[in-house]
């Protein structure tokens, strides 16, 4: 079947799916259209937003409580374009909220409907900006941490704080003696997704690297790495920052090569177990 360009392939979650077999059996399938039409504007705001950078979108997955849009972008655009896609999710749900009033007040859906969906817009709005991954709010962390560290701890770093935030969430949900299943499940997937995060992660710096070198562009802020000659260039990679160029200076302060010279070292010779000293030598 031909699909129109523009609109991405959409995923549907098992967790969305069981929820519309729950909704069948249980006579609350209105309660569903609500529930998917407020996540699907969510994720219209990300997608829409995405586009207007020009972002090439792989496909978009909706779940119980938003989505994920799955792009070739993350990390090789600049971080601003990165906080206003993230940010133009969660706004959506001011304008939903206005949406709702106007439903409101037209009587166009019952008293008990219209407070179901506020009480759900709200919810996803604040799940949403958790500082966990993969939620809006884990993308904001992320992107505030790649100004801090460099990527590759970033993105380590964005893992753990994800996975300590829900611990503690679960906990506090434990100590509360809090029944709702579907709560425990919702956090049993985002450790599990983080999971799957933590064991890819050198995949994800890789293709960071990739990117780097692929989609070069001269960035305006520099920063100078000063490392011992016998530095292996994946561990002097471990030191770049996603909106820094960086020059590599030996510890006698003599400036010896840059980033490119050992991205095309590593990734076009192949030599993944060389050292600052032979790309050097190379140069
Ligand atoms: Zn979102």
């Amino acid at each position: 079947m031909k699909r129109l360009k523009f609109i991405p392939p959409i995923v549907i979650h098992p967790t969305l799916w069981f929820s519309l077999v729950v909704s069948i059996l249980t006579g609350t399938i209105m309660e569903f259209i609500l529930v998917f039409s407020i996540v699907l504007l969510h994720e219209s705001g990300h997608f829409v937003a995405a586009k207007c950078f020009g972002w090439k979108i792989r496909k978009v997955m909706l779940w119980m409580f938003g989505g994920v849009m799955e792009t070739e972008n993350y990390s090789n655009r600049p971080i601003y374009q990165e906080l206003i896609i993230t940010l133009a999710g969660p706004i959506q749900h001011i304008g939903i909220f206005f949406l709702l009033y106007g439903l409101d007040a037209s009587a166009t859906l019952s008293p008990s409907l219209i407070q179901f969906a506020y009480t759900y817009n709200w919810t996803i709005f604040i799940f949403n900006l958790l500082p966990i991954f993969p939620l809006d709010g884990g993308k904001l962390l992320f992107a505030g941490l790649s100004y801090l560290r460099p990527f590759r701890q970033a993105h380590a770093s964005m893992i753990v704080i994800s996975v300590t935030i829900t611990v503690i969430i679960l906990g506090i949900m434990f100590y509360h003696q809090e029944t709702a299943l579907s709560t425990y499940l919702l956090f049993a997937f985002i450790l599990w997704e983080n999971r799957l995060e933590w064991k890819q992660r050198f995949y994800t710096f890789i293709r960071f690297l990739l990117n780097r070198q692929l989609l070069w562009k001269k960035k305006k802020r520099r920063l100078p790495l000063i490392v011992p000659a016998s530095t292996k260039l994946i561990d002097v990679f471990g030191q770049f920052y996603r909106e820094q160029q960086h020059d590599i200076y030996l510890k006698n302060g003599m400036k010896v090569t840059d980033e490119q010279a050992c991205l095309y070292m590593y990734f076009n010779l192949k030599q993944y177990q060389a050292t600052v000293a032979d790309v050097c030598r190379k140069s």
